[in-house]
C-alpha cells in the first residue's frame, strides 16, 4: 500500500463497516485525501460546514482506523475549499528551500557546456552581490541544469552564511502568490517577504512575461534587492531578448548583470553525467552501455535521468544484466521519435495558464474576450503540436469539428498580421516544451 489514494481506500472500507452509508455519503463524499506526512493526514473537502462537521464527529473514527492500518498514531487536519491552496503553497515554499533539493556543485558535472554558467554561479557564492554577477541570467532549454545551478548557489551561500535570507521562487509562483496577495489584502506582506532578502533566486522567469501588473511588481522587488546590494539569480528557458513579451525595463535591468548560457552537454560530458548517476543509484554500467546510453540521449538531462532510473529499477526487478536492447526500452519512454509530443492536457493548462483563466473557462461556453482567444489557440496548438484530429480535438474541447476547425482558421489567419499574438502563442509553445 503506498498511494495516499489506496491509503483512503483502506480508511474508507473501515469506516464502511462502522458508519451509515447515508453518514458515508453525506459527509465523506466530496472529502479527498490530499497527502500523508510527517504523521498527518491531510484531507480536503469543500465547505468549512463540512470540514467542522468531519472534525466533530468522525476524527476519533478516521484515526482509529489509521491506527489499524499502521500500528501507530496519525494526526489529522482538515481542510475547506480554498484553504488547500494555502497549504500547498507553503509547502511548496517549505520545500523550495534550496538545501532540500540535494542540488549542489559537487553533483553537478561540468563540461564545455555548462562551464561557463558553472564558474559564474560559483562566483556568486564567493562574492555574493558583486556588480559583475548581478544579477546572474542563466538561460538554456529544459532539463539542462538551470535549476540545479541555482539552488546550488543557495545551498552554498546558506552553508557559508546560515543566516542569510534566502528566497527561491518559481516566476510562475511569484505571480500566483503576487495576485493572491492582492485579492486577501496582504500585497503589503508580499512585497515586505521578497524585498527584504539576502538572496533572490527565481527560477523559470519567463513565466512572468506578458503579464503586466506582475512585471511591474517584479520589477520593484527586483530594485530594493539589487539597491541593497543583495545577489539576484534568474533562470530562464530562452534570453532576455527573445522574451518577446518581456518589459523593456526588466530586460535592461536582466541584461545588466552576467548572463551564461547552459547548451547540451557534449557526448564526454553525457558519459561522465550517466556514470554518476548510475553510481548513485548503486549501479555500475559497462563503457558499452554507457556510450551508447549517450548517443541515444543527446539533448536533455532529464531524459538521461529518466533512462537510468528506468534501468536501475530493471536491473533490481530481474537481476539481468543491462543489455542495448533494455536501453532501448528505456529511451523508447523516455522520447518517442525524438520529438516530444506534448498531451492535450498539457496544451489546455499551459493556455488557460497563460490567459490565467482556468482549464475548465476553455472548454466551458463562456464568450468573455480573453476566454474566447484561449480557446482558439489550444484548439490551433492541439493540431499543430499532437496527431489529434479535429473530431478528437473537438470531443476534448466540447466542440463539434467544424467549431474546431475555424477556431484553428481564425488564428491561421491572424498569425501572419498580429505579432503579438504570434508572440504569444511562441511564448505557449515554449512552456509547453518546457515541460517535457
Ligand atoms: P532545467 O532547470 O534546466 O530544466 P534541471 O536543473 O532541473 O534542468 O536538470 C534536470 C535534471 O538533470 C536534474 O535532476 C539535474 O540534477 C540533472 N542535471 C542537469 N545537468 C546536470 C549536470 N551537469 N550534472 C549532473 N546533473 C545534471
Ligand atoms: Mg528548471
Amino acid at each position: 500500500m503506498n498511494s495516499i489514494q489506496d491509503i483512503w481506500n483502506g480508511i474508507m472500507e473501515i469506516l464502511s463497516g462502522r458508519l451509515t452509508s447515508t453518514s458515508i455519503n453525506t459527509w465523506f463524499s466530496d472529502c479527498t485525501p490530499i497527502e500523508l506526512k510527517d504523521g498527518t493526514l491531510v484531507l480536503h473537502t469543500t465547505t468549512p460546514f463540512k470540514r467542522d462537521i468531519l472534525k466533530q464527529r468522525f476524527e476519533p473514527e478516521i484515526k482509529a482506523a489509521l491506527q489499524e492500518m499502521f500500528s501507530c498514531e496519525f494526526e489529522l487536519l482538515i481542510l475547506a475549499g480554498d484553504e488547500l491552496d494555502d497549504y500547498q503553497a507553503e509547502a511548496k515554499e517549505e520545500h523550495a528551500l534550496p538545501e532540500m533539493d540535494g542540488y549542489t556543485f559537487d553533483n553537478f558535472i561540468v563540461g564545455k557546456s555548462n562551464e561557463y554558467a558553472y564558474a559564474a554561479a560559483q562566483g556568486v557564492v564567493k562574492n555574493p552581490g558583486s556588480k559583475v554577477y548581478n544579477p546572474l541570467f542563466i538561460y538554456g532549454n529544459s532539463g539542462l541544469g538551470k535549476t540545479h545551478l541555482l539552488c546550488a548557489i543557495g545551498t552554498a551561500i546558506h552553508e557559508n552564511t546560515p543566516d542569510a535570507k534566502i528566497a527561491y521562487v518559481k516566476g510562475e509562483e511569484f505571480t500566483n502568490k503576487m495576485v493572491r496577495s492582492i485579492k486577501e489584502g496582504t500585497a503589503d506582506e508580499f512585497r515586505q517577504k521578497y524585498r527584504g532578502v539576502d538572496l533572490f533566486l527565481v527560477d523559470d522567469i519567463q513565466f512572468i512575461a506578458g503579464k503586466e501588473a506582475t512585471q511591474e511588481e517584479f520589477f520593484h522587488t527586483f530594485n530594493s534587492i539589487y539597491e541593497a546590494g543583495h545577489q539576484i539569480v534568474i533562470t530562464s528557458d530562452r534570453p532576455p531578448i527573445d522574451m518577446l513579451r518581456l518589459d523593456d525595463r526588466l530586460r535592461t535591468r536582466f541584461e545588466g548583470g552576467l548572463m551564461a548560457d547552459v547548451q547540451p552537454p557534449d557526448v564526454e560530458t553525457r558519459m561522465a553525467i550517466i556514470r554518476n548517476k548510475a553510481g548513485h543509484l548503486g549501479m555500475q554500467l559497462s563503457d558499452d552501455i554507457v556510450s551508447y546510453i549517450a548517443q541515444k540521449i543527446t539533448s536533455n538531462v532529464r531524459q538521461i535521468e529518466g533512462v537510468i532510473n528506468r534501468l536501475t529499477a530493471f536491473r533490481e526487478l530481474t537481476g539481468d544484466v543491462v543489455t542495448r536492447e533494455k536501453v532501448d526500452d528505456a529511451v523508447k519512454v523516455v522520447i518517442r521519435d525524438g520529438v516530444y509530443v506534448p498531451t492535450p492536457d498539457v496544451i489546455l493548462e499551459e493556455t488557460a495558464r497563460f490567459y490565467q483563466v482556468s482549464a475548465e473557462d476553455i472548454k466551458g461556453i463562456s464568450r468573455q474576450k480573453n476566454i474566447v482567444t484561449a480557446r482558439h489557440i489550444t484548439a490551433y496548438l492541439i493540431r499543430n503540436l499532437t496527431n489529434q484530429t479535429l473530431p478528437m480535438i473537438g470531443t476534448f474541447l466540447n466542440r463539434d469539428h467544424a467549431t474546431v476547425l475555424a477556431s484553428i482558421r481564425k488564428i491561421e489567419g491572424q498569425i501572419k498580421s498580429d505579432k503579438d499574438l504570434s508572440a504569444t502563442i511562441r511564448d505557449i509553445t515554449s512552456n509547453i516544451n518546457s515541460r517535457q
